[in-house]
């Protein structure tokens, strides 16, 4: 048979897990070995270098010229030791990949061949970089953004092709200082935290002098068949899938959840976790997810910018190697209509250079304290900000998630249990103003520790609907979508809790100086904090309609859609909490919120052409194909004397199939219409708004038809794999 989908069906079944040449070695053996990391820096660095880079990673301090010389020297010999022929500068530019451009170590210098690398090139690059987005600041014409070598993060080598090239983490700015990139943000709110959390610290513990903030990513994803893909070009093109009727079983029995994971997955698991090993990434659990085809890896936390870096870099080693296993990864939010989204939980705390977690609760009353005054913080912080965080979760992509009726909703909440719940209770109602008597005091002693592992567990199914959730020792957020560079989040999250804590300090301070004792004011604060937390709060179903009108009651948002969510970034209080941490300035948040404006309305607009595509030249056609047939058979079966009773069903098939066949292409030409009006708009938010509520309603009504064409029409004429066959494919 001709049939481009028949063929990739045959292609696909008829693979055989790829067995990738993998290491006998332990993962300790190999782990980082392609890692410039301290123990490399140690055997390749002069002592000064080694210092003057630690000194850089640990207070910030800057590295002078002659230093990277020495440095450049060390990193050019550890990495041609490695068989690296070329070096680059890595980004994350605001498209939220990665970007690199390669140049080579060698040179000829008077006639002689030799392998160079400079301080020059290892501190700053000028990538001809007109075309990364920056909302902007920078005009094409005078395109001059830099790259910046980020000694806080390990230089790595990337290997590829069988070729192997340093990677040096890079920023990326404008000549004119504003930043291009996703990192340079997350660093200042990184700092902001570890000063305003090292001040917090200083009231329960006086040997706490740094605090970073840390971050495990839960990474869910999909796979399909490359030959499968390629016979879809909605899911080549835009990710997910614009068409496609509803498998007979879906998600229904949830036997895939935890199951065993099919050979040539687990081929491919096996592949990329051995080459993300190599670069230092710590994954640690891989397994089936909920859906069909759905699958999650999770590492061990770090702090969170090499988290963030470790993700971004696992995403693209993800997609290539499953490439060599002629699979493909769809990091979409939202490839299946009808099926399980994929998210990216970033679960994050904080913890001490003295190896204290601060969500951890403690063993004893004073660590007790302290576990509380940061958890209550945190509540606050969100409290203060949900819509910000909101924004900082908004895609096109992660609308299916939000806004429909998907975990976890667009109202943010924070889940934190029953038994904290309690606990926070007992503080409000206890606390007396101006005083702390005996039973104040014994509040402190309440055994936290101890009852929340157990606690947690009860309560693990009801806060899987929490965008928000305490989970015993960490926050995990659940909203941030499967594709996302979760900087934005990060960079949001920990700005929003620096700013919170900066506030909690400043009034503590305030009831000191009136007379009161430190544990009173500690306390008399967080107490008003719980207070004012409480609508923030909830322990129910996010899923149900009871929760969004209650939300509404207590004046939370339920903003479903991106161009609108997107409007939180500039309001006045963001705008605060940006500038005043010295994350990003109010010009670079204006040029952010384009970016992101754009992007979502180039998304919409690349789908609606893709939906107007297909339509017409896969569904249209096979439709009208088997109409023809159908109708010249009842003809046929006219003239041959076959009753008008028995033919009344076909007529009627037939009458439906063609009223199917004209509302699409009536519903094309309208879309097409309605795109172009939104295209005649100047103004970005309001072209982004046109995209979304003028030409995306035409999606599901153009799809509807096309589904129900997809269960009447002949299989032999139908091209487009369909969903049993992209979800089940073994
Ligand atoms: P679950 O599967 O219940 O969500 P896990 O214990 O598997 O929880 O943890 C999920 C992720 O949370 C992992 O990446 C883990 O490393 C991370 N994590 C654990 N503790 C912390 C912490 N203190 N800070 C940040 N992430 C953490
Ligand atoms: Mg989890």
């Amino acid at each position: 048979m001709s049939n481009i989908r028949f063929r990739a069906l045959e292609t696909a079944l008829n693979r055989q897990p790829v067995n990738a040449n993998l290491s006998e070695e332990k993962v300790s053996d190999y782990f980082a070995q392609n890692v410039f990391n301290q123990d490399q820096m140690l055997k390749y660095l002069s002592k000064d270098a080694f210092r003057a880079v630690m000194d850089a990673i640990n207070h910030g301090v800057k590295i002078d010229r002659k230093m990277a010389g020495q440095v450049a020297i060390g990193m050019k010999e550890w990495a041609n030791s490695k068989g690296a022929t070329h070096y680059t500068h890595w980004f994350q530019p605001l498209t939220g990949l990665t970007a690199e451009k390669h140049d080579s170590f060698f040179e000829v210098s008077d006639g002689k061949a030799l392998e160079h690398f400079s301080a020059g090139a290892l501190v700053q690059q000028e990538p001809d970089a007109s075309s990364f987005p920056s909302g902007g600041i920078r005009n094409t014409f005078e395109a001059r953004g830099y790259t910046a070598w980020d000694p806080s993060s390990p230089a790595f080598i990337m290997e590829r092709g069988g070729g192997k090239t340093l990677c040096i983490p890079t920023i990326f700015v404008s000549y004119t200082g504003e930043t291009l990139d996703n990192k340079t943000p997350l660093l200042k709110a990184l700092t902001a935290l570890d000063k305003a959390a090292v001040e917090v610290c200083q009231y329960f513990d006086k040997d706490v002098t740094k605090v970073h903030a840390t971050l495990g990513v839960e990474q869910e994803y999909f796979l399909v068949d490359t030959a499968l893909l390629n016979t879809r070009p909605d899911l080549a093109i835009t990710g997910r899938t614009l068409f496609g009727h509803a498998p007979a079983k879906g998600q229904q029995l949830e036997d895939h959840y935890f199951g065993s994971i099919p050979e040539r997955v687990y081929a491919f698991m096996r592949d990329f976790e051995t080459e993300s090993y190599k670069l230092g990434i710590p994954l640690r659990t891989r397994h089936n997810e909920v859906a069909p085809a759905q699958f999650e890896c999770a590492p061990i936390f770090e702090e969170v910018s090499v988290a963030v870096d470790h993700n971004t870099l696992l995403m693209d080693i993800m997609d290539r190697v499953a490439r060599r296993h002629k699979l493909r990864v769809l990091l979409h939010e939202k490839p299946f209509a009808g099926i399980n989204g994929s998210g990216k939980h970033n679960n994050w705390s904080m913890a001490t250079d003295t190896g204290k977690n601060l969500l951890s609760p403690g063993r004893t009353p004073k660590t007790n304290f302290m576990f509380l005054t940061f958890f209550v913080n945190t509540i606050k912080a969100v409290e203060e900000n949900a819509d910000l965080i909101r924004a900082s979760i908004a895609s096109a992509g992660n609308d299916f998630r939000l806004g429909a009726n998907e975990a976890p909703p667009a109202i943010i909440s924070v889940f934190i249990g029953s038994y904290l719940s309690d606990v926070l209770s007992e503080v409000e109602k206890r606390v007396k103003k101006g005083t702390m008597d005996e039973q104040d005091q014994q509040l402190l002693k309440l055994d936290i520790h101890n009852k929340i592992p157990d606690l947690m567990l009860d309560n693990t199914d009801r806060n899987r609907t929490s965008p928000f959730a305490f989970t015993g020792n960490k926050f995990e957020v659940r909203a941030v979508g499967s594709s996302a560079n979760c900087s934005s989040t990060m960079t949001v999250l920990n700005s929003i809790v620096a700013t919170q804590l900066k506030e909690f300090k400043k009034e503590v301070d305030a009831l000191i100086a009136g007379g009161e004792t430190k544990d009173t004011a500690i306390l008399s604060v967080l107490q008003k904090y719980i207070t004012s937390s409480k609508r923030i709060c909830f322990e129910g179903n996010n899923y149900s309609d009871e929760w969004a009108a209650e939300a509404k009651k207590r004046g939370l948002n339920n903003v479903k859609t991106t161009p609108e969510a997107l409007d939180f970034y500039v309001s006045k209080k963001a705008i605060k909490v940006f500038t005043e941490n010295n994350v990003l300035s109010e010009k670079e948040i204006h040029a952010r919120h384009e970016i992101e404006l754009e992007k979502y309305m180039k998304k919409v607009q690349i789908e609606g052409r893709m939906i107007g595509e297909i339509a017409m030249t896969h569904i249209v056609p096979a439709a009208v194909r088997y109409q023809q047939e159908l109708a010249q058979s009842i003809q046929l079966s006219e003239s041959a004397g076959v009753k008008e009773k028995s033919l009344k069903q076909q007529k009627e098939l037939l009458n439906e199939m063609s009223e199917h066949i004209s509302s699409i292409i009536r519903l094309v030409d309208e879309m097409t219409e309605a795109r172009k009006k939104a295209n005649e708009i100047e103004h970005m938010r309001e072209k982004a708004i046109a995209y979304c509520h003028k030409v995306k309603p035409f999606f599901d009504e153009i799809r509807e038809h096309c589904d129900k064409l997809e269960l009447v029409v002949s299989d032999d004429l139908w091209s487009l794999p369909k969903y049993r066959e992209l979800l089940f494919l073994r």
